[in-house]
């Protein structure tokens, strides 16, 4: 087919793999709900070739589908049959640290944990942190808009990018990648892409601003006997606490099976709410605030970590990723509302999905300081089994609590039928205006979003 063949001109032998040289890895991201292989898979090295190779497709129509690290859990980079797969993973490596500005520009498809270590050795902190660190790509986490773990100190990826480059799809390249903090020149189209999920444009590469290596970091797991203290611990922290950088929170049969799963002791009892305390401060600071807490009823115990090796523990429950192989099929929703009602939402949320699925696993977890819940859930009739009626319960309450349906993961595939919940018509058909204006023949990611 003559498309194929001018892309393989274009790209080489390595660059365009067709037929049965796509890589199985090419179906599916992490939700696993990927079913076909693309026509092709595109493996541009650098911006030029993403930008011609979008040229070519975008000349006779063919639709095209940006792939990362296929980390993510919406279903945002999962091809169809005839779609044609564009990686960046080729596209790697960091350009330059600016010391004086503390900024890093680098390729989209660099690793998170690689910008993380370059980061480091420069004496700078990467501000974005998430489990996927050692898969998922920069420029997955811009089209995602990548919460994490340090949300609560650093924001969200889009807080962290201070000039970005995208190719829209019929090739043309937009190149913003300034280094300054403040930039009022018109649409800020930064924000446009981030969280885009792959349908406005293909991002190539970024600058992301860099935080100062925190000189110390102390980690607590708190035992908390009630929601209520949970949120009064949250906001004493928020005001007492210098260099608050984690506030994350199991609930009781997340902590007790994810503690179970690591094989560790951690308190006696599991506590109806364990949470993970973290600041760039010395542990000395962080044990008069926990006595603080204790004194005022609020913490009924606490382990500082003594050692690196102690935090991660705290870290590995809490990250969980044990539960994956535990209980196939697990569905993982993340969504947010204002902080007050996340336990109010945990209730009925539980109660709704036992009354409809008698034995599954429903348990939450989160990143309690950015409002932002996650749920797991594990249906005894056997992996995504009746997933849909899972998210019409949850989501459901979620509308009726004015939350949102993703706090951080996206819309993709999964949650289109859902977005309507957390987004009015309105504000649906500006992103459809803007979607066509930017991709008018719609070939970037159909289908994703909206
Ligand atoms: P992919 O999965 O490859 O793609 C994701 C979306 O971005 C797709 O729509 C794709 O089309 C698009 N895309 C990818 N690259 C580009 C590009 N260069 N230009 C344009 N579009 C592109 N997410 C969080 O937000 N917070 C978390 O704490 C978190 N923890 C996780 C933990 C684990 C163990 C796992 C498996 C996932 C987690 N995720 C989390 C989800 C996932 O890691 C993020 O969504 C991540 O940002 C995806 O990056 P990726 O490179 O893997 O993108
Ligand atoms: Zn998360």
């Amino acid at each position: 087919m003559a498309l194929l063949d001018d892309l393989a001109a274009l790209l080489g032998p390595q660059g365009c793999l067709a037929g049965d040289r796509v890589p199985e890895a090419a179906r599916s991201d992490m939700s696993r709900s990927g079913r076909a292989l693309p026509r092709a898979l595109l493996r541009p090295a650098t911006v030029e070739e993403v930008s011609r190779a979008l040229a070519l497709c975008h000349a006779v129509g063919q639709t095209v589908v940006p792939q990362g690290g296929m980390t993510g859990l919406a279903g945002g980079a999962n091809p169809r049959a005839d779609d044609v797969a564009l990686s960046l993973q080729r596209l790697t490596g960091i350009e330059e640290i600016d010391r004086e500005a503390a900024t890093m520009t680098l390729k989209a498809g660099t690793v998170l944990q690689t910008a993380q270590e370059a980061a480091a050795e420069a004496g700078f902190l990467f501000p974005v942190d998430l489990g996927a660190r050692g898969s998922c790509t920069v420029g997955g986490n811009i089209a995602t808009n990548a919460g994490g773990l340090r949300v609560i100190r650093d924001g969200m990826t889009r807080d962290n990018i201070l000039g970005l480059e995208v190719a829209l799809a019929d090739g043309t390249v937009l190149t913003s990648l300034g280094k300054t903090v403040k930039n009022n020149t018109g649409y800020d189209l930064r924000h446009l892409f981030a969280g885009s999920e792959g349908t406005l444009g293909v991002v190539t590469r970024a600058v992301f601003r860099l935080r100062p290596l925190p000189r110390a970091r102390a980690t607590a797991l708190c035992a908390l006997a009630s929601y209520a203290d949970v949120l009064a611990l949250l906001a004493k922290a928020r005001v007492d606490l210098p260099g608050l950088s984690a506030f994350e929170a199991m609930w009781r049969d997340y902590f007790a099976l994810n503690r179970a799963l690591a094989g560790l002791r951690l308190f006696a009892e599991a506590p109806a709410f364990a949470v993970i305390l973290e600041a760039q401060t010395d542990a000395e600071v962080l044990q008069v605030f926990l006595e603080g807490a204790y004194g005022a009823g609020l913490v009924a115990d606490a382990l500082v970590a003594q050692t690196e090796a102690e935090a991660r523990d705290f870290w590995t429950v809490r990250e969980g990723h044990a539960m994956d192989t535990h209980l196939p099929g697990l569905i993982n929703l993340d969504v947010s509302m204002p902080v007050g009602r996340l336990d109010d939402f945990a209730r009925a949320c539980r109660e709704a999905l036992l009354a409809r699925f008698p034995g599954a696993h429903v348990s939450f977890f989160g990143h309690v300081g950015d409002s932002n819940l996650h749920v797991a859930v594990a249906l005894p009739g056997g992996p995504r089994d009746g997933a849909h009626a899972v998210d019409a319960i949850a989501y459901g309450l979620v509308r009726d609590l004015g939350g949102s349906v993703s706090a951080e993961h996206g819309i993709g595939t999964l949650k289109r039928d859902w977005l309507g919940h957390s987004r009015s018509p309105a504000e649906i058909a500006a992103m459809r205006a803007i979607k066509s204006a930017l991709d008018p023949e719609g070939i970037l990611n159909p289908g994703k979003v909206l």
